[in-house]
Order: structure tokens, then sequence, then C-alpha cells
């Protein structure tokens, strides 16, 4: 087996609370009778409604159509009837227009899903359209279309494609269980992505605390001919992140408001892979996932898998419901997971866990003055002084703060969670973001 590897500046490492769901294998959330499937899933521009109130839709239906280069198709994973569009909130803190659906259970798919396709002879192109047609999204964390991912730019070439099995947020197992139980059909998604971008090799990173994962999949590519490497790598957060997966995998290290693909390599995680053998192969478009439902106030807490438009309370009432009143609901991790206030919440394409979390977990403190400890900026893996880009922010210094590298701030939650003195560091960070966007727009 290859030495361990990780990422040389900042970083931490909570507790990864994995144990709770890693050994329970992925369950299907049965199908709701209402779903509400949001028009922005992705990062870009939002999709623009295809449907209107009283039309009938066939599971598979695009429902939203991208709208422009960077955004991404929305289709309706069940059948019915839209009731009405409206807008909601999303975990993120935006409102976006949704499509609310009354389900027909005896609805078919669209004509064109769950066909077994030809895959052998598709040309890159050919797969970048399908790709894009079944309005495939990152399912890391930050949703970027993947059809524009896998063009390689014109002048730029990928030497390396590194597939993110990191999974480094706590609690989560969506990507371990996928790992562990789809290893094949995400090893031949792999070959897809590798024919897209032209990447001469292709490296799998794999924390070391996923040992059945690096199992799984080093066997299904010894029994499937595939030349992959799989690099274990130390546990550490946040090495799921594009920059510091890099460097832990290669060495080398994307120039401040550079690309992977400037140094070489194109990173995708392990669930949109998935996506793309499920595309290509079955002419399905990415309209479910794998979620973790966890944290110490679920009753049973599982991975599973769900549509999109689900509403997270009959995720958790598939996992025995709270087990005591959680102080926090979380979509997503909870270092870069956003709180939810609304149970009806749908789950998107990027909704990689719900965590109900209770007040011993959640660790609210009083925010008391900064002693200039330094351990923020010790931790922080962009190389950032977060406690400086906070009170230049907390002064409305916004111009300030973009020249002392606010836009490098991957919002990692690293320098909250090293805070002694409880500062919310990453939400000023967040909010220093929001503010120099609404100044340039
Ligand atoms: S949230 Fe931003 S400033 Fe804080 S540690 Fe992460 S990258 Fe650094
Ligand atoms: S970790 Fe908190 S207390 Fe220490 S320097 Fe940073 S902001 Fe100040």
């Amino acid at each position: 087996m290859l030495k361990q590897r990780t990422f040389r500046r900042g970083g931490i490492h909570p507790p990864d609370k994995k144990r709770l769901t890693e050994g329970q294998p992925i369950s299907l959330c049965p199908d709701p009778e209402v779903i509400t499937v949001p028009f922005s899933q992705h990062l870009g521009t939002p999709a623009s409604a295809a449907v209107s109130k009283g039309d009938v839709v066939n599971a598979g239906d695009i429902i939203a159509e991208a709208s422009g280069f960077i955004s991404a198709h929305i289709h309706t994973p069940l059948g019915g009837e839209v009731k009405e569009i409206r807008n909601i909130f999303i975990p993120a803190g935006f409102s976006v227009p949704a499509a609310v659906i009354a389900v027909d259970p005896g609805s078919s798919f669209q004509e064109s899903v769950l066909t077994e396709g030809e895959a052998e002879k598709l040309s890159p192109e050919e797969l970048l359209d399908i790709v894009k047609k079944c309005g495939i999204a990152g399912l890391g964390g930050a949703a970027f279309p993947a059809h524009v991912k896998f063009k390689v730019p014109k002048g730029k070439h990928a030497d390396v494609l590194i597939i993110n099995g990191v999974e480094c947020e706590p609690y989560l197992n969506a990507d371990n269980r996928l790992m562990i139980e789809h290893a094949g059909e995400l090893l031949e998604g792999i070959s897809y992505i590798q024919r897209m971008t032209g990447a001469k090799s292709v490296i799998i990173g794999i924390e070391a605390n996923k040992p059945d994962a690096m199992k799984a999949v080093e066997g299904a590519a010894a029994a499937q001919g595939y030349t992959y490497a799989v690099q274990p790598l130390k546990v550490m957060y946040p090495q799921g992140d594009e920059k510091q997966l890099i460097e832990a995998v290669t060495g080398k290290e994307v120039p401040s408001g550079g690309l992977p693909i400037d140094v070489g390599t194109v990173v995708t995680n392990v669930g949109t892979a998935f996506a793309v053998f499920e595309a290509v192969r079955r002419k399905k478009p990415l309209f479910e996932r794998i979620v973790t439902v966890s944290g110490e106030a679920v009753s049973r807490p599982m991975n599973i898998r769900a549509k999109v438009g689900t509403p997270f309370r009959m995720l958790i009432e598939q996992a025995g419901g709270f087990s005591e009143e959680p102080c926090k609901v979380v979509a997503g991790g909870p270092m870069m997971g956003f709180a939810v206030y609304d149970l009806d919440t749908p789950v998107m394409k990027g909704t990689s866990g719900i965590l109900a979390l209770t007040r011993k977990q959640v660790q609210e403190g009083v925010e008391t003055p900064c002693i200039s400890c330094g351990r923020c900026v010790r931790s922080c893996p962009m190389g950032l002084q977060p406690t400086r880009l906070y009170h230049l922010i907390d002064r409305g210094l916004y111009q300030e703060a973009k020249d002392a590298w606010l836009l490098d701030c991957k919002e990692c939650g690293c320098c909250s969670y090293s805070c002694p003195a409880k500062i919310h560091l990453v939400q000023g960070m967040r909010l220093g973001k929001r503010m120099l966007r609404n100044l340039s727009s």
C-alpha cells in the first residue's frame, strides 16, 4: 500500500463521528406524495422554468432548463402534476424558484430514462453532451456543473484526474458507502470522465478512516482491469477541498485565483463519477443521491438514497425520528453545512447529509474578545489571517479585506473551530464575500 499523504499548511482534526453510520448499508427512501424541486441546485445561473402550474410531467422530464454557460438542467425525479411554482429558501440562505409537484404513483419514466446505453464507442463530445443533458453537478459540495468542469479549455491539458473519496466532514458516510457498495459502477463512471478530460492517469484519494472503501475500490479495479491508483490519505480536515486534495495527492499548489487545470489536474467527487455512470449507462438524469442522516439527536442514524425534492422530514422519520429535541439541524456536514429551520427543506443534488445535533455537539458559547492567540491563523489551510479579515469585515472595510485575500477563503470553518474566544470567524468571511458580490453587482 502507498504511504499516506496529506496537505502541508493548516487543517484540523475534529472527532470524525463516522461510526454512527459507517456500517449502515444504503437504504431507500419511499417516494413522497409531494416533492418540491428547486431550480437552482448548482453553482452558477439558476435554471429557467420549463413547466407551468397544471402541467403533467413524467419522472426524468426537464422541469427547468440550464440558463447560461455555468448552469445545469433540473429534472423531476417523479411524475405528477405541477401544483405551483413558488420561491423557497434553500439551506445556503437564498430564495429560489421551485416546482411543487403532486406525485402520481402511476406515472411513468420519461422514455429516454433507464435504458441501457452503448458506452464503449462514445466520443468525449458525446459523453459531455450526455452529462449536460442529465444535469450533473458536482456532488461533493460546490455543485459545479460537471459538463463545464470536464471540458478542458483549449491550451490546457489534464495530466491527472483526481477522484475525491475523502469525505473529510465529520459524520458523513454517503461517499464511503457508495465506494463500498458500488465500486464497480463508480470505476466505470471514472473511465468516462477520463475519456472526457483526456487525463493521462487517475488517482483516487481516500482517507485512512475508510479501509473498507479502499479495499472495495482496489478489489473492483483489479477485477475490472483498471490501472487507477488508490492514494491513502491521512485523516485531516479540509482535505476534501480541491486545493488541499491536489496538494495532498500531487504535491502541487494551485495559485491564488487559479484553477486545478492550471496545474494539470481535474478533480471530481466519487458521487459525481457514479452519477456519470448512471447517465451514460442508464440515461438517468441526476435526480437522487445518497444522504447521511446522523447526529446525536437522531434515533437510528443511517445512509439513505433519496430523490431530489423529498422533504428532510421524511428522511428523519425513516431514521426513527429525533431521539431528543435537536439544538440544530444542519444540511451537509457540521463544518461547512448550513443550519435549516424548516424540515420541509427539500433534498437537493448537493445534500450530502442531514445532521440533528444536540446542545452538547453544537457547543454554543458566548463570544468573548480576541486574545490574539493565533490559533485561527495556524489552522487556516489557505494561509490567511482570519482574525484580521474578521476585523476588517466587522468595520465594513470590504475592499481592504479583499486586498487581504478574502476571496481565497474556502469557508472551511477551521478558524472558527480553533478559536477559544468562540468568535464567528467563518460567518464573518461569508458575510464579507457576500457584501463584495453585492458591491460588484
Ligand atoms: S474559513 Fe477561510 S479564513 Fe477560516 S480557516 Fe477556512 S479558509 Fe481560512
Ligand atoms: S483564534 Fe480567536 S482568539 Fe485566537 S487570534 Fe484567532 S480570533 Fe483571536
